[in-house]
């Protein structure tokens, strides 16, 4: 037997905690157990056989040791084209604009002020649905729209694209969800009557860039009149109905980071009231100011302060890329532009000279040349993940990093920061040791 590649031993709660990045499971030790686990790692794992066979046998049993001859980085390669092949899900993206309300100073899009889908490419958008829901294997669709600001031309643009979706997926009988990447400045009422009407449930994705002073400096509508008051007006709206739910994510950076858990005390009022599922705290370093500090001591000290109020957080410590990677690293995904450009990856600027390709008049993906097969292919090319201990989890990040540094000398997304590591690992204890219980 072998030590799993993918354990680590950190200090947890007063206790040592063995975590497997690749089971995602831990098991509690006691210093004893320790000390007997390193004797055996030095002399030789079988040996614990011999003086503690009940530990070794739950050690073998949840594959924290495993067979010599088992290839682990082959059978994460394994799982990840599982998951990254699957054909039960299609995550179609839609862009109905480039043009935004607010000019964000970090935006990586380039706004294109008149840019809105054709009557053309709405047509071909629909004819590739009927292809989409029209296959057996499929369970369900993902429609997400995103931009620009895709409120922006809603009644014209965005509705009969929701109207077709919900027809085809009700002839063909497939699961549906429906989700907006919003600046959260226009649900106005007739939005929220739109879905209402229809019984649907809408999922949103809402940015602030801090608390409101620092949220007002990023995204305003013009020089004097800042959006974090309407967005919290807006939310605590759509709160108030059973359709919506809603991830606000929170930009931060380290300067707005301090401010940012007095957010939550805009819906201090409402929080008992409304199912607290329906609202979520999703931390994401703004990637411009991504260095090595101590702000991930803040970030952790905010979203506390958040959760003692009764509020959900998540922060971005917790990676979970091969198990649930981003949709863009799924054959079956596709960003679809205004103009009928494709593209795969949101985090990038959709300019003609980076599509990877175009949708066809009788709505055919026509991607480029070798394309996807080089997107599908990129990933475990990386030489510090192949021996990474949290590889199974962080699997160097996303298809798009893997695919910008193809070649390249060897990245890592936490700067190869061994405390960075840890954290995540520290984040996905909690997450189990907070887990729900069944009954
Ligand atoms: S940068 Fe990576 S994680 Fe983000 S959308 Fe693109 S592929 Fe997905
Ligand atoms: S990017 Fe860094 S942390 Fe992630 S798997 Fe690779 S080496 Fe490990």
């Amino acid at each position: 037997m072998k030590y799993s590649q993918f354990n680590s031993i950190l200090p947890y709660n007063g206790s040592l905690a063995l975590y497997n990045s690749f089971q995602q499971k831990v098991l509690f030790l006691e210093n004893e157990l320790n000390d007997l686990l390193q004797a055996a790692r030095a002399e030789g794992i079988d040996i614990l056989g011999n003086y503690h066979p009940d530990f070794y046998n739950y050690l073998k049993d949840n594959r924290f040791i495993i067979e010599d001859d088992i290839n682990e980085l082959e059978e994460v390669k394994k799982k990840s084209k599982s998951v990254d092949e699957t054909q039960e899900e299609f995550v179609l993206t839609i862009n109905p604009t480039m043009n935004c309300n607010f000019k964000c100073w970090y935006c990586y899009e380039t706004h294109i002020k008149d840019s809105r889908l054709e009557v053309t490419v709405m047509d071909s958008i629909n004819l590739l649905v009927n292809k989409i829901c029209s296959k057996p294997e499929l369970k369900t669709l993902t429609l997400a729209f995103f931009g620009g600001e895709p409120l922006l031309y809603f009644k014209k643009n965005v509705i009969p694209i929701v109207d077709h979706v919900v027809e085809v997926c009700e002839k063909y009988d497939k699961e549906f969800t429906i989700s907006f990447t919003t600046n959260g400045y226009l649900t106005d009422d007739y939005f929220i009557e739109y879905f209402r009407k229809k019984n649907l449930n809408i999922h949103l994705q809402i940015t602030f860039d801090g608390y409101k002073e620092e949220h007002d400096e990023v995204r305003f509508v013009s020089k004097t009149k800042g959006s974090y008051d309407e967005i919290i007006k807006n939310i605590r709206k759509l709160l108030s109905y059973d359709n919506f739910t809603i991830k606000a994510r929170i930009n931060y950076t380290d300067k707005n980071i301090h401010n940012c858990h007095k957010i939550v005390d805009d819906f201090a009022d409402i929080i008992e009231k409304i199912d607290k599922n329906k609202l979520m705290f999703d931390y994401h370093r703004v990637w411009q100011n991504d260095q090595l500090d101590d702000t991930s001591k803040f970030l952790d000290e905010n979203s506390k302060k958040m959760q003692e109020k009764g509020f959900m957080t998540h922060v971005h410590y917790s990676p979970n890329n091969v198990n649930d990677s981003c949709y863009a690293d799924k054959r079956n995904s596709v960003v679809v532009n205004y103009n009928g450009d494709i593209y795969k990856c949101t985090a990038r600027d959709f300019v003609p000279k980076d599509r990877a390709g175009y949708l066809s008049e009788d709505g055919e993906l026509i991607w480029n040349d070798g394309y996807i097969e080089k997107r599908m292919d990129s990933k475990f090319n990386n030489k510090p993940c192949l021996s990474c201990r949290i590889m199974p989890l962080c699997n160097g990040g996303c298809s798009q990093h893997a695919i910008e540094n193809l070649g390249g000398d060897g990245y890592c997304v936490y700067h190869g920061d061994e405390q960075q590591k840890s954290n995540v690992i520290l984040a996905k204890i909690d997450e189990i040791v907070n887990a729900p219980q069944e009954v």
